[in-house]
């Protein structure tokens, strides 16, 4: 454990020492009245200006960022919505994905309106929503509501909601979660008039452009037109760009509504994200679904659509790495170098509101590191994150290892990835064979986290939306004991039942039907109906081996 002194336990020593010459030792400060935390949905770190993006995407968070501490690598708990919110909103680890709120264990909101504080969530993403739990401990709570004629990630109020809350509350102390979702796709504001780079698309970094002709050079099968794909992408990331820069003018509405009341001084604010974002920076597995498209549409498969657009799948750094921007009264502007978590934005708000923390929490005060990046580097020699198909850690010298699970290795065609970031900042040389040692070092870390973290929360009546049902469909099938005892009995079945069986398998399951059925005999009827599976699989994993089946 670090043997740093708190932040705010040093600072009263310097007061106290300070004030030994006079009769009087000063008294404690009164802890912040106002804590707002702002997480902008599938924000990358490095599309901000204050995180060295090129383009000037985010001029008030960087304003912003001038009065606090700004953390180079902050990393969120998993790459999609509702896990990484469930870990932020709990200071926990995943062991699995979950979409919900454990109801034994205490939330952020909770801490805050026991303190007194007056709790408001603002929020523009509709699977942060009460029947996950998430409006546990708020006094105001908005969520949007989905429907087939709007997009709640879209269409923001024009009056800022949040603000207005604020003002109303404050004479009293608040706790306000605001969450925005503009970057999430579809990318582009939906106002022309906000639309900037969308109008103009600036040219794509040299390295992705390169690395999508390279990729066009030599692909596992014919793709369409190159340079259709390179401007769709073009873009499509200047639409992100913009609505970067209308979450940053939303949190300005915040910021200015704080200074207009005289509450900016006296005011804990945290900025973060729940996730990055794929932003076409390295292509996905060529699965089923592109080849039904080839044949379906008659037309082939484009760049564009082969590229990782979104998130919530896989764990490269433009999934996970978030920024992680902290103003609080006590605090002077730094930058911290050390690799943070997600899980340790509750018990920072609860050290400098003075609040008891629950035991709970796994997550770290993040004063820690403001006052002693090298103590915390050593005493935290990893970040990590999950999801449903792999786990991650990233260390602190910039070593990342990606371990994909079965599903993700069936499903995804994940294979083991070995990153040095330093060297290669865009993840782009995957060492997971030179480097053994370290791959079992790093293995045992994620063991660790695993472990620790919470469980799913399968079998719980969710019902909303389709994303909800589906992620829930996934996350149903490896740990009930059914594909493993169906799995061990394949042997005894005949190639007829297996053959009956595959469709309607879970990916893994079909996967050790497919092995099966290659070590068997089978007639020219069955080798036709496998024919008609190869066709449809969406696995790539599972189509190389029933491939081989003649
Ligand atoms: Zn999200």
């Amino acid at each position: 454990m670090s043997t740093s002194t708190p932040l705010r336990a040093s600072l009263l020593l310097s007061l106290f020492l300070s004030s030994c010459s006079s009769s009087e030792p000063e008294s404690d400060p009164a802890p912040p009245k106002h804590v707002v935390l702002i997480v902008v949905d599938t924000l990358r770190a490095d599309h901000l200006s204050s995180y060295g993006y090129e383009l000037p995407t985010s001029p008030h968070l960087d304003q912003l960022t001038k009065d606090g501490v700004r953390f180079e690598r902050a990393f969120s708990q998993s790459s999609w919505t509702a896990p990484s919110m469930v870990s932020l909103m709990t200071g926990c680890y995943l062991g699995e994905e979950r979409l919900s709120l454990p109801q034994e264990l205490p939330v952020i909101a909770e801490l805050f309106k026991d303190a007194g504080y007056a709790t408001g969530a603002f929020i523009h993403n509709p699977i942060i929503n009460s029947d996950n739990g998430f409006q546990r401990g708020f006094d105001e709570f908005n969520c949007p509501k989905v429907s087939k004629h709007n997009n709640p990630t879209k269409g923001y109020p024009a009056v800022e909601p949040a603000a207005a809350w604020i003002a109303e509350h404050a004479s009293e102390s608040t706790f306000t979660y605001v969450h925005y979702s503009d970057p999430h796709s579809p990318y582009g504001p939906q106002s022309e008039e906000r639309q900037h780079w969308m109008k103009d698309p600036p040219v794509l970094s040299d390295e992705l452009e390169d690395h999508l002709r390279a990729y066009e050079a030599n692909p596992p099968e014919k793709l369409g037109h190159l340079e259709n794909s390179i401007e769709q992408i073009r873009v499509s990331i200047a639409g992100y760009n913009d609505d970067v820069v209308q979450s940053d003018l939303r949190i300005s509405q915040i910021m200015d509504c704080l200074k207009e009341h005289k509450l900016y001084e006296d005011s804990v604010i945290i900025v973060t994200s729940d996730h990055g974002e794929g932003l076409w920076t390295r292509e996905g597995s060529w699965n089923g679904s592109h080849r039904r498209q080839q044949r379906i549409m008659g037309k082939p498969i484009s760049l564009y659509n082969l590229m990782k657009k979104g998130h919530g799948i896989h764990l490269h750094s433009e999934q996970i790495h978030v920024p992680l921007i902290l103003k609080a009264p006590e605090l002077q502007h730094a930058v911290v170098e050390s690799a943070v978590e997600g899980v340790d934005i509750f018990p920072t708000l609860l050290e400098l509101c003075d609040l008891p923390r629950p035991a709970s929490i796994q997550g770290r005060s993040l004063l820690d590191a403001v006052n002693d990046d090298t103590s915390w580097k050593e005493s935290r020699p990893f970040a990590f994150s999950t999801t449903r198909f792999s786990s991650t850690v990233i260390t602190q010298d910039g070593w990342h290892l990606i371990l994909p699970n079965q599903l993700g290795e069936c499903q995804e065609s994940m294979v083991p990835e070995l990153y040095h970031i330093p060297s290669d900042p865009l993840e782009r040389k995957n060492l997971a064979e030179e480097q053994p040692a370290l791959m079992e070092q790093l293995t045992s870390y994620i063991s660790v986290r695993l472990e620790m973290g919470l469980s799913s929360d399968k079998g719980l009546e969710l019902t909303y939306t389709p994303t909800n049902q589906d992620a829930l469909l996934a996350l149903g099938y490896i740990d009930d004991g059914i594909v493993e005892a169906a799995i061990s009995a394949l042997s005894d079945r005949t190639v007829e039942s297996m053959l009956e069986y595959y469709l309607g398998s879970a990916c893994v399951l079909r996967l050790e039907i497919a092995r099966e059925l290659a070590k068997r005999e089978l007639n020219k009827e069955q080798l036709e109906q496998v024919q008609a599976f190869l066709a449809e699989e969406s696995s790539q994993v599972i189509y190389d081996v029933l491939r081989t089946i003649r």
